[in-house]
């Protein structure tokens, strides 16, 4: 059985987030470590990680994906907001030790007029910083739709930040949307592009994947999310996705326009995929 899930407020804690998953038949989530479009967090309550972690254990979830806020641009242009996007990078991580064995996604960031070259100069050196002290979370870099300058729209950047930081703690987190918006026709040619990955960043590296239908043609660099099935990926994409052998223990995150029972609903239909 696959493990499904969507993104949760935090705004009730951990524990909470676990109980309200359980209710829509999910067995992973994902949460903003902060508010999603400021640096906001809250406070931390170690109690309520540690129930939230041991009813995760006791209901078989897989691990969570955690995803680091919009705001966080770790290859912006003034020096001052990258330190301070470097040290909010640092502090999540160390949040996350309070949830051992889970995931951290962010999106690598938009070199904002700097080169691709110099952004992913910036996001290999904050990386490098807030791995070294080892916390025990793997930390995602997500597959962007490369809209504007922002760095993970092809495969070959990510590779290079994984080659600047050189470090296991490191993964990917590949979202359908975005690769189709960036290019990748996962629509006609899901093993293709599956073997593009494995080339150029190892499959095994592939640690979450971000299920979201597509508003936009292909390459069109857009990054709009639709529900499964309302966009131009369409169902047939997803069941295939689910069903792939290489894809499987995945944790796979919806981030469709949703409220809770339109994810319990696609849950449940990313179930029947599954099992057809
Ligand atoms: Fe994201
Ligand atoms: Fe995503
Ligand atoms: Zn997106």
């Amino acid at each position: 059985m696959g493990f499904f899930g969507c993104h949760l407020s935090s705004s009730g804690g951990n524990l909470k987030m676990v109980e309200t998953a359980l209710s829509i038949g999910a067995n992973t989530f994902a949460f903003f470590t902060r508010n999603p479009r400021g640096s906001r967090a809250r406070p931390e309550d170690p109690q309520d990680a540690a129930a939230a972690y041991s009813l995760m254990k006791e209901s078989g979830f897989g691990p969570l994906v955690a995803h680091g806020s919009y705001t966080m641009n770790l290859c912006t242009k003034d020096p001052e907001s990258r330190a301070f996007a470097a040290e909010i990078l640092e502090q999540d991580l160390r949040r996350m030790a309070a949830l051992p064995g889970n995931y951290y996604n962010f999106h690598p960031g938009s070199h904002v007029g700097q080169g691709v070259e110099t952004g992913i100069q910036q996001i290999v050196d904050a990386l490098r910083s807030a791995l070294a002290p080892k916390y025990p979370v793997t930390v995602l870099l997500e597959t962007m739709a490369g809209k504007g300058s922002e760095i993970g729209g092809v495969f070959s950047q990510l590779r290079a930040i994984l080659d600047g930081v050189d470090s296991d703690a490191l993964g990917v987190c590949l979202d359908t949307c975005h690769v189709w918006d960036g290019g990748y026709d996962i629509v006609h040619d899901l093993d293709g592009v599956l073997t593009e990955f494995d080339r150029i960043i190892g499959l095994k590296r592939l640690k979450a994947i971000h299920l979201n239908d597509s508003k936009n043609e292909k390459h069109s660099r857009k990054d709009r999310h639709a529900c499964l099935g309302e966009g131009l990926l369409g169902l047939e994409t997803f069941r295939k996705i689910v069903r792939h052998p290489q894809l499987q223990g995945i944790p796979m995150i919806l981030e469709t326009p949703n409220e809770l029972p339109g994810y319990q609903r696609e849950i449940s239909v990313l179930r029947m995929l599954e099992a057809e």
